[in-house]
């Protein structure tokens, strides 16, 4: 009995010296390895709490640059100074989706507007897609500014960039700008090949994310899409968001929902959680979490009046997943009224087409 006490106090021992043998590049590259490949904060977090050694290193500027986008995916209701430091000293380190994720959290939920901004811009100088994208929406919409600071050329230029790197929102976004000749020279035929490119970049993405991506799993699709189809669409038969979208429907193919990007999800939870000025309204697209920073800041849907996006890809993902089985056109009368109402606050010019018109969502 007490040798083998004995010899497991010098295995324990032996352990320690090992570990401590090591030296502190090896450690540091397996950090590297674990914050790249965190899925949650807490994964990362307990690194610091594991030994002392373990705290010093882990804050080494090279294991701070190599965090991914879900190590920053901070609940909005656990948002403390502390977490607001260790996102900072991820941005000195130079990591990315740090300064993304930090830009956006200061631009819309702290109204550090400069600030905010400036942390994208430098994301983007490093050619972060979701960067260029979110400068692009806050050009396209004058955010943070008034309606004279839009700068649809800037957006174009910004979603050019962001779609050249695949980012299909931008991609779409540009789209619809060649289409309809907004902020750049119009070229429908353009705008055109753009919007199913987008929509076939989408569909791609999707098959990758969906496992195993086999034939027969494509035909159960198809098939469940088609009894979805038939069926009368009262009560339950409704569509959650959740459940798997029709997003290319298009293509006879019922997929799963995009990833929402862990900032998207914080600001959707920040404000969520909180009492905003009532005049501002948050984009209705429910992966996006984008608040309005000034009245009539968005676009509204054209047939029904009532839902409100901060760009078209917002409109595109949400028409396709929800709202065309929601919408409902407004009579003319009630139409009128509600620009007449818009216009004395000065954003009547607001009001989004909806793709494809009503009960359709061709691209
Ligand atoms: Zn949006
Ligand atoms: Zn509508």
């Amino acid at each position: 009995m007490f040798e083998r006490k004995k010899r497991t106090r010098t295995c324990s021992h032996e352990r320690s010296d090992l570990f401590d043998s090591l030296p502190d590049d090896i450690v540091i590259s397996i950090l590297c390895k674990l914050s790249s490949s965190s899925r949650s904060p807490s994964d990362f977090i307990t690194i610091f709490l594991t030994c002392k050694r373990l705290n010093q290193l882990g804050l080494n500027p090279l294991v701070l640059s190599k965090a991914g986008s879900e190590t920053f995916a901070i609940r909005a209701k656990n948002w403390s100074e502390n977490s607001h430091r260790f996102l900072k000293q991820c941005v000195v380190a130079g990591n990315i989706e740090a300064s993304y994720t930090l830009g956006m959290i200061r631009f819309y939920c702290l109204q550090n507007r400069g600030s905010g901004a400036s942390l994208m811009a430098k994301a983007a100088i490093r050619s972060h897609a979701p960067s260029l994208y979110s400068l692009a929406v806050i050009q396209f919409n004058g955010s943070g500014g008034s309606k004279t600071d839009k700068d649809l050329r800037a957006g174009v230029a910004l979603c050019a960039r962001a779609a050249y790197l695949g980012h299909v929102d931008a991609l779409r976004e540009l789209g619809h700008c060649l289409q309809d000749g907004y902020g750049a020279r119009k070229n429908v035929t353009q705008g055109r090949r753009l919007l199913i490119q987008a929509n076939a970049r989408e569909f791609a993405s999707s098959l990758r994310a969906a496992a195993p991506p086999s034939l027969h799993h494509l035909v159960t699709w198809q098939l469940q899409n088609h009894q979805q189809r038939n069926r009368p669409l009262t009560g339950n038969n409704n569509r959650s968001p959740d459940s798997g979208c029709p997003l290319l429907s298009d293509f006879g193919c019922n997929l799963p929902s995009r990833e929402v990007h862990p900032a998207n999800r914080f600001l959707a939870e920040w404000f969520g959680a909180r009492e905003s000025d009532p005049g501002l309204r948050m984009c209705s697209h429910s992966g996006c979490g984008r608040p309005e920073t000034r009245r009539n800041e968005f676009r509204r849907c054209s047939a029904c009046g009532t839902v409100n996006y901060c760009s078209r890809g917002c409109q595109a993902q949400d028409w396709k997943v929800r709202h065309k089985l929601e919408c409902t056109p407004m009579a003319m009368d009630q139409w009128v009224e509600a620009v007449d109402g818009e216009d004395q606050d000065g954003g009547g010019d607001r009001i989004a087409e909806v793709e494809g018109g009503v009960g359709g969502a061709s691209e």
